[in-house]
């Protein structure tokens, strides 16, 4: 299990994603607010993953605006919650970067065991 920092593309609040790594793919589990003090100090970045990625059936979804889809910026590998009516154009909250939205893309995300 590793835990991943997102960010509510709404909110602008960070939040975890608990991941478990299942071979080729990972599952996202859980999610769940996080105070941003307390991700930095955690150092989520022990841990990492590149490959597909599929939702467990309780998997909640953003904790702030309920959005179950995410994407990653491909240039600095922020993880952010995707509203539903965002449209495939998208800006990263982390580093203001545009993105086209793309699918069937792999994923790669660092984060630590929880
Ligand atoms: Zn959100
Ligand atoms: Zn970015």
């Amino acid at each position: 299990m590793m835990v991943v920092m997102a960010t509510c593309y709404r909110a602008k609040r960070p939040w975890g994603i608990t991941i478990e790594k299942k071979g080729r793919h990972c599952e996202f589990q859980w999610a769940f607010p996080l105070a941003q003090d307390k991700a930095k100090r955690e150092g989520f970045d022990r841990n990492s993953f590149s490959g597909e990625v599929q939702f467990a059936g309780e998997y909640p979804g953003c904790p702030y605006c309920g959005s179950v889809g995410f994407f990653q910026c491909g240039k600095c590998n922020a993880v952010t919650c995707l509203p539903e009516d965002a449209g495939s154009k998208v800006t990263c909250p982390a580093c203001g970067t545009t993105l086209t939205l793309e699918t069937g893309r792999d994923f790669d995300f660092k984060g630590g065991g929880y």
